[in-house]
């Protein structure tokens, strides 16, 4: 790389244990293209297939992830952090243990010659009335408390059947209601006055070019990452002066 990003934006990595080739791959770009490569990095959600509450930390497999985070961090890469749908029980102490901060859902970044509005995306997703029914309730503070005082094994055994269920859920929904709404996007635009969204949890990869109240926007829909899949799913965005650019796996 021929100079140092200001930043690097991935999403849906969705990690867990039964995806080893898809961890060594993250493992491999933080030391390839991240450390010594920008000067911060977001995450936009779901780096995690699941995430019961930060005490479930103990975990060996979070414990190595918060760990590879906790390195960038200790280099002086400032990291940061929006919830997804998968891991939005993320809370302070993993924001602790890993030197992330952790940012609300829509941010605006700022940057030396942009300013950039970065989110999961999934509160975009407003055809899927199921899933956004889904999305308040989990949202609810209420929800949370009560969710997070029970047993870890009731939790794994409760994100187990929610991921089944999603699974299942995804099957039967046409591609087009799982996309974002277009009057959705218009309105983030619109209420926030800022030209540039970049989004995650669509899993499809595209540069959007529109226009709103004769505004020209662009929308970044970031990948999802999936080394087993053929062929492979990954990488990010770089953003270097007042360019956005892909960023393959190395
Ligand atoms: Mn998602």
């Amino acid at each position: 790389m021929s100079q140092c990003a200001e930043a690097l934006f991935i999403s849906d990595l969705h990690l867990c244990a039964e995806h080893p080739a898809t961890t060594q791959a993250f493992t491999d770009f933080l030391e390839r293209s991240v450390i010594g490569q920008t000067e911060r990095l977001y995450i936009l959600g779901d780096l995690f297939e699941y995430w019961i509450g930060d005490d479930d930390s103990d975990d060996s497999f979070n414990q190595r992830i918060i760990q590879q985070l906790r390195g960038l961090t200790d280099s002086g890469i400032a990291l940061f952090f929006i919830a997804g749908n998968r891991d939005l029980l993320i809370g302070p102490e993993f924001a602790r243990a890993t030197g992330a901060t952790i940012l609300s859902d829509p941010h605006l970044a700022q940057f030396r010659e942009r300013t950039i509005m970065l989110s999961h995306g999934d509160a975009l997703c407003t055809d899927d009335r199921d899933y956004q029914a889904f999305r308040r309730m989990v949202r609810d503070p209420q929800w949370q408390a009560v969710f997070l005082a029970k047993p870890l094994a009731e939790r794994h055994a409760t994100a187990a059947d929610m991921r089944r269920q999603s699974e299942r859920s995804k099957k039967q929904k046409s591609l087009a209601i799982m996309d974002v709404n277009a009057n959705a996007v218009e309105q983030l635009f619109r209420e926030s006055d800022i030209t540039t969204l970049i989004h995650g949890h669509t899993h499809r990869p595209a540069r959007h070019q529109l226009e709103v109240d004769a505004q020209a926007c662009e929308r970044w829909v970031l990948p999802d990452w999936d080394l087993e899949s053929k062929p492979v799913r990954g990488g990010g965005l770089r953003l270097e002066g007042n360019e956005l650019h892909w960023l393959a796996l190395q």
